[in-house]
């Protein structure tokens, strides 16, 4: 059940939607709309997430936007389903902010400079012939090491191995150390935070804006949401609090769906209520 507080919250930034303005919808994927698996090709959304986001599609002016750890590539099947229940192709910002696909296909990369980019290759051309028994997973921005279904001893170890090769990558300009569930990233060029401000600068004022996410990585997000002027909510969805920039807490799937739910009837009803107007003035121009 959510708390009062979180409802009230919940309604004040619904009670933010107009009718001119297309809200933005942002969602880290892992962990978020998806439960963890060891197997990260198989992490499906929580049952009727895909159908809500679908409905959101169909229903609302709502941009949808997913901004993930995960190269860009791999959200658009894992979200859409198999045959697609999500109908529009979403964008997708991969690798924390560094790739953008946009919807219509488009894609940009941008790492970090020439120097940086030497040095964290030559780290990642060691992991992938000693992967300190973890699994390795090669991204052209950063080096990542998860350990996610080890054993908790071999977990320690792998953990423990890591932080003493990235600490002193994490010491130089152009790095940074990220620390998430079950693994470390060691990694360069921009972060979700900064996809987030991208993204706002482009859009018209007073756009209400959410953003969803269960990780670390997402705090850097869930800060630039709250420098924003217009209607903005933040959101951490997680079986367990902790400490966090986000203005409410969600445990999924449940109070996900309910999220997405009121989402849906706050973007609907802007949109019915557009109709109604473009209607009525229609009427009012063919009697003058
Ligand atoms: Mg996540």
């Amino acid at each position: 059940m959510m708390t009062n507080e979180t409802v009230s919250r919940l309604d004040q930034f619904f009670a933010g939607f107009t009718r001119e303005i297309t809200p933005l919808l942002l969602l880290d994927y892992d962990g978020t709309l998806a439960p963890f698996r060891v197997d990260r090709s198989k992490a499906h959304p929580f049952k009727g997430v895909r159908e809500m986001i679908a409905r959101i599609q169909q229903q609302t002016r709502t941009r949808v936007v997913v901004i993930t750890g995960r190269p860009a590539r791999e959200i658009g099947p894992l979200l859409r389903g198999f045959p697609p229940v999500v109908p529009q192709p979403v964008e997708v910002w991969g690798l924390h902010g560094a790739e953008r696909l946009h919807a219509d296909g488009k894609y940009e990369l941008r790492l970090a400079g020439a120097e940086t980019q030497r040095t964290l290759d030559q780290l990642r051309e060691f992991l992938r012939h000693n992967n300190l028994g973890g699994e390795f997973e090669d991204k052209p921005n950063a080096a990542v090491m998860h350990w996610r279904g080890s054993s908790a001893r071999t977990a320690r170890f792998i953990e423990r191995r890591t932080r003493e090769i990235f600490a002193p990558y994490a010491e130089r300009d152009g790095f940074t150390l990220l620390e998430f569930e079950s693994g470390l990233e060691l990694r360069t060029g921009p972060n979700k935070g900064d996809a987030v401000r991208v993204l706002a600068g482009e859009l018209a004022p007073g756009t209400p804006v959410a953003y969803l996410g269960d990780d670390v990585t997402d705090e850097a997000a869930f800060d630039a949401v709250s420098r924003l002027e217009g209607p903005h909510l933040s959101a951490l969805v997680r079986a367990e609090a902790r400490a966090t920039k986000a203005n409410v807490w969600l445990q999924p799937p449940t109070e996900l769906r309910a999220f997405l739910k009121g989402w849906l009837k706050a973007a609907s009803r802007q949109r019915a209520r557009r109709r109604v107007e473009i209607a009525s003035q229609h009427a009012t121009r063919v009697a003058s």
